[in-house]
């Protein structure tokens, strides 16, 4: 199959080339041809499966085929996306697709100043790429209307329900012309995003990529017990020894990021991160100086889960597991892309043995453990596997005097009865998370 045979016209088929995409991805070759047809989207599909391309193609087509010139202060289609780093990748994107198109594109997101934005919008653009809140502070402020518009595309849509957005959504919904076509793109499908596509979608065609699949393969995963307040000195020591050039580090809490980039800094490690707390500019400025490789590490919370599109990164470490395990799947995908190999590492303490069982129930695997030598925890993780189960009783280590003890092999020690396990990654519907409270608004 080729992009040509999907019905693409010219002038998107010659972008292709000069990106270099030669096949369509299964996304791409289930949405492309649905789309152009008009049909409303129900599309399971995470960042990774090129599912950018599977919308934004065949939209960029329809725009220039049908529809009246955009009118000021109007979009003629809108995409919506959870954060600020997604919106402008995937703004970065649709401009490439739309690069020989007569077409105008656009990214609006808060944590700048709303003016530029405004005086952009005046003229109208073809294509917004929004996140919910600022597309609602400029609807309000009368900078945009969505009347002209024939087209909403809800990017993860799992996602920016996570993040706390399902009243700025219900209340965009009510900003938008009843007849439009409408694609919804998400990693999962949980009750919640049923109900929205239940009220957003018209008739939709539901298509199902296994993403999951292709990243987990091609991630090497496996997880080392520590204890927690040692976590820093392990991560510095692995780094070291596996002489890691680049590697995206995720870590629970803003605090987290910041003392763990404190840590390496102060240890004359090129580190530097980002997280919510962070003026947009100064996370954008992190994100380009790490994919340039000016910046060795970079600590994220989990904004930076998904969505970010790293050329050949081939480490991603977990200092902290995620709260939600879905979210795990998410970071991990950060490596891994585009045919390549990667490796994800967690750092795991004994007080996130439900988070892990969580993740190893998710992923239908049993994560291999590795000891690190002198690191073995005192507070032991207790053993775990895909079922769920937790073993609750921990047993004390024994005490490594002499040869007996795993201490000073001198190289990582699989514990034993936890082989590596190819894993085959579906979600399972009854999705285990661990969350003290509603998940706050970023
Ligand atoms: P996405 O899932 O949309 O974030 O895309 C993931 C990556 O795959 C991006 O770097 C795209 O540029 C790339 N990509 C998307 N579609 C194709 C394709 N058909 N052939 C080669 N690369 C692609």
């Amino acid at each position: 199959m080729t992009f040509a045979t999907l019905g693409l016209i010219e002038p998107l088929l010659r972008a292709l080339e000069t990106l270099g995409y030669q096949t369509p991805t299964p996304v791409q070759a289930q949405a492309i041809p649905a789309v152009l047809a008009g049909r409303d989207l129900m599309a399971a599909a995470q960042t990774g499966t090129g599912k950018t391309a599977g919308f934004a193609l065949p939209l960029l087509q329809l725009l220039t085929m049908e529809g009246p010139k955009v009118a000021a202060n109007s979009a003629r289609a809108l995409i919506l996306c959870p954060t600020r780093e997604l919106a402008e990748q995937v703004h970065a994107s649709v401009a490439e697709y739309a690069q020989n198109l007569p077409l105008t594109t656009y990214a609006v997101y808060g944590g700048v100043s709303i003016n530029p934005q405004m005086m952009k919008l005046r003229k109208g653009v073809d294509i917004l790429v929004a996140t919910p809140g600022r597309l609602i502070d400029l609807f309000r402020q009368n900078a945009l209307k969505l009347n002209q518009l024939q087209t909403l595309v809800l990017d993860e849509a799992d996602r920016m329900l996570d993040l706390g957005f399902s009243e700025e959504l219900a209340n965009i919904y009510r900003m938008l012309p009843k007849k439009r076509q409408t694609l919804l793109f998400s990693a999962t499908f949980s009750d919640e995003i049923r109900t929205l596509a239940g009220q957003m979608l018209n008739d939709p065609l539901s298509i199902e990529v296994s993403p999951r699949n292709v990243a987990a393969n091609t991630v090497k995963q496996w997880v080392v017990p520590v204890d927690k307040k040692r976590k820093a000195e392990l991560f510095v020591h692995l780094m070291r020894k596996g002489r890691w050039k680049q590697v995206l580090v995720f870590a629970k809490t803003r605090n987290g990021v910041d003392a763990l980039v404190d840590k390496l800094q102060g240890l004359g490690i090129n580190a530097d991160g980002i997280h919510g707390d962070k003026p947009q500019a100064t996370r954008q400025r992190a994100l380009d100086r790490f994919k340039s490789s000016d910046v060795q590490i970079l600590v994220a919370t989990d904004v930076a889960a998904r969505g970010l599109d790293i050329e050949d990164l081939p480490l991603v470490v977990n200092f902290d597991l995620p709260i939600v395990a879905e979210d795990y799947i998410h970071r991990i995908g950060r490596t891994g892309r585009a045919g390549n190999t990667g490796e994800a590492i967690s750092l795991v303490c004994a007080d996130e043995v439900n988070m892990l069982s969580a993740i190893e129930m998710l992923t239908r695997q049993t994560l291999t453990r590795k000891m690190e030598p002198d690191f073995e925890p005192e507070h032991r993780v207790p053993d775990t596997d895909a079922s769920g189960q937790v073993v609750k009783k921990p047993k004390k280590p024994k005490a490594s005097g002499g040869g007996g003890g795993k201490r000073n092999l001198g190289k990582w020690v699989e514990s034993g009865d936890s082989a590596p396990v190819e894993p085959s990654i579906k979600p399972v519907r009854k999705v285990p998370v661990f969350n003290t409270g509603p998940r706050k608004k970023k």
